[in-house]
């Protein structure tokens, strides 16, 4: 099965992710967090993604069309996987087409998570993740159960991304706006749009991707 989690930045794409990978075997794909890694290892696709990044803009599409072409033909994908931030832009689109065409393989449903502008800066500037095991967190929508201790891993380090502040959120929803939403009429004339309810709350979100993935 191949699925892609479409919404804006904070709209609970890299939390839902989490769990269908855990409940449906699909590997996530984050183009997010592989640029992440990269900028933290200072690799060259790194070094040219990272102001991009910093300023809440979309990275080449020869980058990240680069970066998920050589992913995908990890072993570890051969069961199927979710995109959780790619495609974002229609050349994105058209060249992920063409990838999984050539595989013989196609787009099962794209789930678009359906927020409002106003909820995704409140969610976006109180995300924080456990720095060990990654595993996410907001300030007061998904609290750790012990305060300050990761329910995953026990560990007491947490940390904020840099391009999670007021002002570079403004950028991420206005490139959001402009960039990717052209991907609601692309992947609706293919029949395979799927809207849902992001605004709900977390447990509730799920089952309603719960319920596209099993009507498939
Ligand atoms: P994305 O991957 O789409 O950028 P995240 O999954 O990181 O978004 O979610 C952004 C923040 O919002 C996180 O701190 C997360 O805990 C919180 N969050 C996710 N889904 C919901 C929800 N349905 N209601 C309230 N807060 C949410
Ligand atoms: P995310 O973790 O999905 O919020 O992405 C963080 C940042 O990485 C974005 O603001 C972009 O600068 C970059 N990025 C992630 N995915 C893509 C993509 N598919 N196309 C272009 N840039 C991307």
């Amino acid at each position: 099965m191949i699925i892609i989690l479409l919404g804006p930045p904070g709209a609970g794409k890299g939390t839902q992710a989490i769990r269908i990978m855990e409940s449906h075997g699909l590997v996530q794909l984050s183009t997010g967090d592989m640029l992440r890694a990269a900028v933290a290892a200072e690799t060259e696709v790194g070094k040219k993604a990272k102001e991009f990044m910093a300023a809440g803009k979309l990275v080449t599409d020869e980058i990240v069309v680069g970066i998920i072409a050589d992913r995908i033909e990890e072993d570890d994908c051969k069961g199927g996987f979710l995109l959780d931030g790619f495609p974002r832009t229609v050349a994105q689109a058209e060249a992920l087409g063409q990838l999984l065409d050539d595989k013989g393989l196609k787009v099962d449903a794209v789930v678009e998570m359906k927020v409002n502008d106003e909820s995704l800066v409140d969610r976006i500037t109180g995300r924080y993740t456990c720095a060990d095991c990654n595993k996410g967190y907001h300030d007061t929508n998904l609290k750790p159960q012990k305060a300050g201790v990761c329910d995953g891993c026990g560990s007491t380090n947490f940390t904020r991304r840099a391009d999670d502040n007021r002002e570079t959120v403004t950028s991420r929803l206005a490139t959001y706006h402009a960039q990717t939403t052209p991907l609601l009429p692309f992947y609706e004339a293919q029949g395979v749009l799927r809207t849902i309810d992001g605004m709900a709350d977390i447990d509730d979100v799920t089952v309603q991707i719960n319920d596209v993935l099993n009507a498939l």
